[in-house]
């Protein structure tokens, strides 16, 4: 009953007239969608700070001129949705899960993107740097931080424009 009160209660402003409903998106400029709109309703509901999403490791990839192939494999791995041989294993459609590079760790993204020392010899060889130094300035042992902090390791080889793309040309090679 209080829901039924609150209900009334709410509807006691309305104006009703005797025109034809019709569909309107709440959001935008009269009523009419626009992704621009959406973006900004979900900024508004969950109270994100506009530098905070900037920052956000998946939203950089959507910024970054490549393939939409590209872009949406790399989200998959930033979110985890990879299908690395760690998970194919949950779903028991493979029996060995050994590394395809090294044939020694357990292939999941983690050990892929950061600890197959195939791999991580192909970012040394990249930045000019010793493995351990690259991760101390990308500050990070994911995906998503290795996307965004990427321009702090060096552009000096390629040009800071390239160099935006290493990552996602590598992630999408191995
Ligand atoms: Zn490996």
């Amino acid at each position: 009953m209080p829901l039924v009160n609150e209900m009334t209660s709410a509807m006691q402003d309305l104006v009703v007239s005797g025109d034809a409903d019709q569909l309107g998106w709440r959001w935008g400029a009269h009523g009419i969608f626009s992704v621009a709109s959406f973006y900004d309703s979900l900024v508004e509901k969950y109270n994100l700070i506009q530098s905070e999403l900037v920052s956000f490791a998946p939203l950089v990839i959507w910024e970054l001129s490549i393939p939409l192939k590209i872009r949406i494999f790399l989200w998959c791995v930033c979110w985890g949705r990879l299908q690395t041989l760690d998970r194919l294993k949950k779903f028991q459609l493979v029996d060995d899960v050994r590394c395809v590079w090294c044939k020694r760790g357990v292939e999941s993204v983690q050990h892929l993107f950061f600890q197959c020392p195939v791999i991580y010899d192909v970012w040394r060889r990249l930045s000019g740097r010793k493995w351990g130094e690259v991760l101390m300035l990308l500050d990070t042992n994911d995906l998503t931080g290795l996307v965004k902090n990427w321009p702090h390791v060096s552009s000096d080889l390629l040009g800071k424009n390239l160099w935006r793309f290493v990552p996602a040309a590598v992630v999408w090679s191995i």
